[in-house]
């Protein structure tokens, strides 16, 4: 099996195989190395508009292609075709914020304190880049390091997740057709993850690695990018909360739990896993949550349904064990989505009521649609349960008094905090996580340096 020619991508609404793709072992990973290496001096040779027009015709060549796109997401994903649509806008825009951020050269030049010579800083791209993606934002999670790192005038290797490798396919497509040289980007699409990966990073010629995924598999990475001290950027696991005060507007608070905890049906990694609401406003708002959980359309895409499946059987499994552990530890299913009649696997989004704060299920990333729903009174006590965590990667507060808001924000142990919203993403923003989250950042400036290397030229500078 592990070694058979090709894998086969499956539709997880409808169990329906939509491809057989390569399933590559180390010899092609090696050769992809080759030719990213080879395309390297010319790539990163090009001059920064050169490399911002490429960038800017792949922005548009996204767009022109989204309905295609869209369709493919949401066919290989499942997500519905809103939320394919969004990532598909989303994804896109990394490559234009990247073709901006390409012309914006940042240097330094300075004299020495102690005179006698001069400083000159400039930022040299980081080399071959080995890049590896989940499947959950099988579009967003590839152009928010692709984009960087061409922009920065690195080549790259990409292994895409083994659910969703067409999505990435079609994004080479697109780079190649957009004007991205030969080698410059390399996918390789295998179900012998861990091979590729560990050709990959000990490969004299490999010099970082951008890893989004599980925190489990990003740490094994870095004990792996220990040993030839690779440089390495990590966006990893998360377990967001959301902190409901008595003062915030319920409709708002409603709303943006529904977007952060459903989205994607929430597998995603600034989902929304626990949500603290104040005793005073606790009632309404699990009522009025509840209300339009209940009424959430499950089902294919196609059909225009509002949350789509899990990825796999295993992931319902996970879910299902979640949810009946909570259960046993005295939570009660207060709200429920019904099913649809399809084959494939499918959870209904299902709000917990009456969990207790040391639950098992507020330690782990449900990556499912299901709310647990913590009651608080005390605000101290709720920052401390809220920061009781590994991870520290999204945040959301609503609260009425803006003031309250941001201090509130500002003492959560997370590196994004949704202030009276839902959604933190947006590729001028640093994505990133504190703690076991992860390591550096995505998007902003911040996204370009993680391909770069700091160099000076000390100048000898006489009297
Ligand atoms: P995963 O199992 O860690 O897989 C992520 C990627 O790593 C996939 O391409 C996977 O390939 C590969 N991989 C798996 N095991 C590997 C190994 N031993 N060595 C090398 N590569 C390996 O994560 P997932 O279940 O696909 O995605 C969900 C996780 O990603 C969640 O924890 C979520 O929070 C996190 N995430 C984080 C962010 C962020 O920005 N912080 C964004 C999205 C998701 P295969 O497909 O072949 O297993
Ligand atoms: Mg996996």
């Amino acid at each position: 099996m592990t070694n058979s020619p090709t894998f086969s991508v499956e539709d997880p609404a409808t169990l329906e195989v939509l491809a057989h793709v390569p399933n590559q072992g180390v010899v092609e990973a090696r050769a992809a190395v080759d030719r990213a290496a080879a395309a390297l001096p010319g790539w990163s040779r090009t001059s920064p508009r050169h490399r911002s027009n490429v960038l800017r015709r792949a922005f548009e060549l996204m767009l022109r292609d989204k309905d295609e796109l869209t369709e493919l997401i949401a066919r290989e994903n499942g997500k519905s075709l809103v939320d394919a649509a969004g990532e598909v806008n989303y994804a896109a825009e990394f490559f234009r914020w990247f073709s901006e951020e390409a012309v914006r050269p940042a240097g330094e030049y300075g004299e020495a304190p102690a005179g006698g010579a001069r400083t000159l800083v400039s930022h040299r791209p980081v080399g071959v880049a080995a890049l590896v993606t989940p499947w959950n934002f099988p579009a967003a999670m590839a152009t928010r390091k692709i984009a960087p790192a061409l922009a920065a005038g690195c080549t790259v290797v990409l292994k895409p997740a083994q659910e969703t490798p067409l999505t990435a396919l079609a994004i080479a497509r697109i780079l190649a057709e957009a004007g991205v040289p030969e080698g410059a980007i390399e996918v390789v699409t295998t179900i012998t993850s861990a091979d590729i990966v560990s050709a990959w990073l000990s490969d004299d010629r490999v010099r970082k690695v951008s890893f989004t995924g599980s925190t489990g598999v990003g740490r094994a990475l870095l004990h792996q990018a220990a040993e030839r001290v690779l440089n390495a950027s990590m966006e990893l696991g998360g377990n967001a909360p959301v902190v409901i005060a008595e003062d915030a507007d319920l409709d708002a608070a409603v709303a943006g739990t529904m977007v952060a905890k459903f989205r994607n049906g929430g597998q995603a990694c600034t989902a929304a896993n626990r949500i603290y609401v104040h005793s005073d406003v606790a009632f309404d708002f699990i009522a009025r949550l509840g209300a339009k959980v209940e009424k959430l359309s499950v089902g294919l895409a196609v059909d225009g349904a509002e949350v789509g499946p899990l990825i796999t059987a295993a992931a319902v499994d996970r879910v299902r064990r979640t949810v009946e552990q909570a259960v046993a530890e005295g939570a009660r299913i207060s709200h429920q989505a019904a099913l649809p009649e399809a084959a494939g696997y499918f959870f209904p989004p299902t709000v917990l009521a009456d969990v207790a704060p040391g639950a098992t299920i507020l330690r782990e990333e449900i990556f499912g649609p299901v709310a647990p729903i913590v009651v608080w009174e005390d605000e101290e006590e709720l920052l401390r349960l809220v920061n009781d965590t590994e991870y520290g990667l999204a945040a959301y507060v609503f609260a009425g008094d803006l003031g309250r808001a941001l201090r509130l924000g500002e003492r959560i142990e997370a590196g994004m905090v949704g202030i009276n919203r839902g959604l933190v993403s947006d590729p001028s923003a640093p994505f990133g996580g504190f703690k076991q989250s992860g390591l550096g950042r995505e998007g902003a400036r911040e996204g370009l340096r993680e391909f770069q290397e700091t160099q000076y030229l000390s100048v000898d500078w006489p009297a």
